[in-house]
């Protein structure tokens, strides 16, 4: 399956005390890098383990290169990155109102911590979980969920 995941909010804390984040290193420090959700890394490797293509779909218009290197330097080379822009260019030329639309890009499941992006999974036909903050074996959620 192509496997897309949120940022702000289900990956990168908005406030530090959101949710526990990977250790960061001198360099992540010195370079700014931002902070990432205890064991993302680790879920993203069983899953491309597992067969999965696994990327990122955010709404944020941080530029692709920064977020492939975010990921690279916790240790993990994502298969793909939409950000706004690329969003916004295909779901306009799609005529698609929603604000993340996957099968446009042939996701088959994205990952988010907004009930608006639910809605419009409904609505539009394209699964998703929802994680939120607060779940602290949201990644038990997602694999169970995968699995199942
Ligand atoms: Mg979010």
């Amino acid at each position: 399956m192509k496997i897309s995941f949120d940022l702000d909010d289900t990956l990168i804390p908005y406030q530090k005390k959101d949710f526990e984040i990977e250790n960061r290193t001198f360099f992540h420090k010195i370079l700014q890098i931002e902070p990432l959700r205890k064991d993302t890394i680790l879920l993203f490797k069983n899953l491309k383990n597992n067969g999965h293509s696994i990327g990122i779909y955010t709404t944020s218009f941080r530029k692709n290169w920064k977020i492939k290197l975010q990921f690279l330097s916790y240790g993990f080379n994502v298969d793909f990155v939409i950000n706004q822009y690329k969003n916004n260019k295909l779901l306009r030329k799609n005529s698609i109102s929603a604000s993340k639309h996957p099968p446009s890009f042939k996701i088959d499941l994205h990952i988010d911590d907004s009930k608006g992006v639910k809605l419009e999974g409904e609505k539009y036909n394209f699964k998703t979980i929802i994680i939120s903050k607060n779940d602290l074996k949201w990644q038990e959620i997602i694999k169970s969920k995968i699995n199942s």
